[in-house]
């Protein structure tokens, strides 16, 4: 039986990851410190013996006993409100704790595969953003915590695969969404739902021009699956090229959830806000035969199932 741990597991992307390897036959190590993550969307797998979960720091040494086949690192803080508020936290795991994870591939001689972000593209001055694009980022300004740990993370996962011969897969992941994201952790989608459910104001930040591609949880998760067994080295964007303004995306979550109350509120832009944002996929389809399947339409009716359950 192939072992597989992921890093992050209690969270959003990292609890899905767990279902679909297990699901697959693979023995899963989930390893969290809860710093965003949540217990319960993993509590349905400890019953299982394919299962383990380790509270562990990644930022600390990490220690797996046995062998290991793969890893996948998700840990790190992922909303702007979570990397606001915890922006050293959020530098620490992705340098030390993506040091921590490289050296532990490299111990076991493991493939790895880190997860990185659209947010290496900064405000991006090309659209839509192939990888060749090298970005437009502020360091010094609130964003660049998240988005230099990134780079950061890119950087130090070529130099153990050049130097270390390591067996690495680097994907850039653009907005993702689905069931499972915290209700309250400020990305655009859970917002917008819990307002639109509570008839409250939908917080548009800006004129709600800026714009945004969303890709439902399980494409995403396709994805990552395929780049893992693939054997392509370079950093992969995987999203859904389907772009809307978030004043449509606003617009369409009020229209599903249809509570009369709901309205848009308009607030200021935060800063570097990137204005545009959508994925050239070119590489996904040509290298891994991957391209997203579920329309916008049909991802938000079932995530809207999701924050009925658990929007107060
Ligand atoms: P999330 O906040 O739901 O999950 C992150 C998990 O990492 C949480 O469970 C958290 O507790 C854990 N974690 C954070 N620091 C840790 C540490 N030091 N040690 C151990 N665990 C730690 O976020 P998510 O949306 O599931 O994102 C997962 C990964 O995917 C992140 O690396 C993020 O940068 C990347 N990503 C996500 C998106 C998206 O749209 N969801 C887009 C681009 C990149
Ligand atoms: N946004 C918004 N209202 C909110 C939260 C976010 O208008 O309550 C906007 C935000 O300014 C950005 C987009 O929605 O332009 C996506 O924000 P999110 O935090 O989900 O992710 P980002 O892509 O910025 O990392």
């Amino acid at each position: 039986m192939k072992k597989i741990l992921i890093s992050g597991a209690a969270g959003f992307l990292g609890s899905h990851l767990s279902d679909r390897f297990i699901k697959e036959g693979y023995h899963v190590i989930g390893m969290d410190n809860l710093l965003t993550g949540n217990i319960q969307n993993i509590e349905h797998l400890f019953p299982l013996k394919e299962f383990e979960y380790y509270h562990h720091d990644i930022t600390k040494f990490v220690h797996v006993p046995g062998k290991l086949d793969y890893i996948l690192h998700f840990a790190s803080p992922a909303s702007p409100i979570d990397y606001l508020k915890m922006p050293i936290q959020t530098l620490k795991v992705g340098a030390l704790g993506t040091h921590n994870m490289l050296g532990l591939a490299r111990e076991k001689n493991a493939r790895i595969l880190v997860a990185s972000t659209s947010e290496v593209y900064g405000d991006p001055l090309e659209h839509p953003q192939s990888e060749e694009y090298w970005g437009n980022v502020n360091p010094v300004g609130p964003r660049g915590v998240y988005d230099e740990a990134k780079r950061f993370l890119e950087a130090i996962t070529m130099a153990y695969h050049t130097f270390h011969k390591v067996d690495t897969r680097i994907i850039r992941i653009f907005n993702t969404y689905g069931p499972r994201m915290r209700v309250e952790d400020g990305r655009v989608l859970p917002a917008f739902f819990s307002q639109a459910i509570r008839g409250e104001g939908l917080t548009v930040f800006g004129d709600g021009s800026q714009t945004r591609s969303f890709c439902y949880v399980d494409d995403l998760v396709e994805g990552i699956y395929r780049l893992l067994l693939s054997d392509y080295n370079k950093p992969v964007n995987v999203g859904n090229p389907d772009e809307c303004t978030i004043f449509q995306f606003a617009q369409e979550i009020i229209d599903l959830v249809g509570n009369p109350e709901a309205y848009i509120d308009y607030r200021p832009l935060p800063e570097d806000d990137p204005k545009v944002r959508q994925p050239d996929i070119t590489k996904a389809r040509n290298i891994l035969g991957w391209e997203p399947k579920v329309p916008r339409a049909e991802g938000l009716l079932r995530t809207y199932e999701y924050f009925k359950t658990v929007v107060k």
